[in-house]
């Protein structure tokens, strides 16, 4: 039996990993709060505080907010997440606990390649074999995605990174909600100022949205160069839609065709 206070030190302990210390403060739960005040499984929560299983002994105990609002919270969330290098966001995404896709996944899905790629490719989020691997882009999709990068002579690992909008698989591969993207943004935002891509390529619907901030259809976003943060962004078609509809390969090859000279043109001298 592990007694009280060894708890509320492990607990502190936690939470001061998570650096949560300074933003929430833990006090006994009185007897009139139920358990469900405390974890919603479907509620979105901005500080990971309770909905992972490694914290349920936290359950026992109800952590409030302090003066700051949840935006404050995603804010300095999003502050420390930009201020991380490699191992530390690689750690804090393996832990991450701050949407409820968490609860569902097997692995996290940091993403993979070349730290300092010229080419960013950006997907949706992991299915299911990506969701037990751990790699983006590894079941038939990825196949296929492979093929596309090498027909315009490039291989994963090699001077391309691949990563997705969300690093948790959504389940029943749904696509991501809003929130959940909203959390996982931070990461992301976080790689590419580390990698300092050239060029990114938007894979699909999901990722022109997030990463353009958009509702356009990729029909009518392909074909231009858009930005992203002041980085150049092609839209293209995603991997799994061109395994659905073939007779949009052939508008997928344009679309590589463009992001080749694109990168032609951004590595010529001036
Ligand atoms: N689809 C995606 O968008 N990303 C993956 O990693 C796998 C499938």
């Amino acid at each position: 039996m592990i007694s009280n206070d060894r708890k509320r030190v492990r607990r502190g302990k936690i939470l001061k990993e998570l650096e949560l210390t300074p933003v929430w403060r833990v006090r006994e739960r009185t007897e009139d709060e139920s358990p469900s005040r405390v974890l919603e499984s479907d509620q979105v929560m901005v500080a990971p505080v309770v909905a992972h299983p490694e914290f349920e002994e936290q359950v026992e105990q109800v952590c409030v907010p302090s003066a700051d609002t949840t935006e404050d919270v995603a804010e300095k969330r999003r502050a420390m997440i930009l201020r991380m290098e490699w191992d530390q966001l690689k750690e804090s995404v393996e832990g991450c606990v701050a949407c409820r896709l968490c609860n569902s996944r097997t692995r996290t899905v940091f993403g993979v390649g070349d730290l300092e790629a010229d080419w960013l490719y950006v997907g949706e989020g992991p299915g299911a074999q990506e969701d037990a691997l751990g790699e983006p882009f590894v079941g038939q999709a990825g196949k296929l995605l492979d093929n596309m990068l090498m027909a315009i002579g490039l291989k994963r690992g090699r001077d391309v990174f691949i990563a997705n909008i969300v690093k948790c698989r959504p389940p029943g591969n749904r696509e991501p909600s809003d929130d959940e993207a909203q959390c996982c943004e931070p990461y992301l935002a976080r790689q590419i100022e580390l990698i300092k891509p050239r060029l990114i390529v938007a894979l699909g619907k999901t990722a022109a949205r997030n990463l353009l901030n958009t509702d356009a259809s990729i029909g009518s976003l392909r074909g231009k160069l858009h930005q992203h943060e002041g980085i150049p962004v092609i839209v293209t078609y995603h991997p799994a839609y061109l395994l659905r509809t073939l007779v949009a390969k052939a508008k997928a090859w344009e679309d590589l065709c463009f992001a080749q000279s694109t990168m032609q043109a951004l590595k010529a001298p001036e």
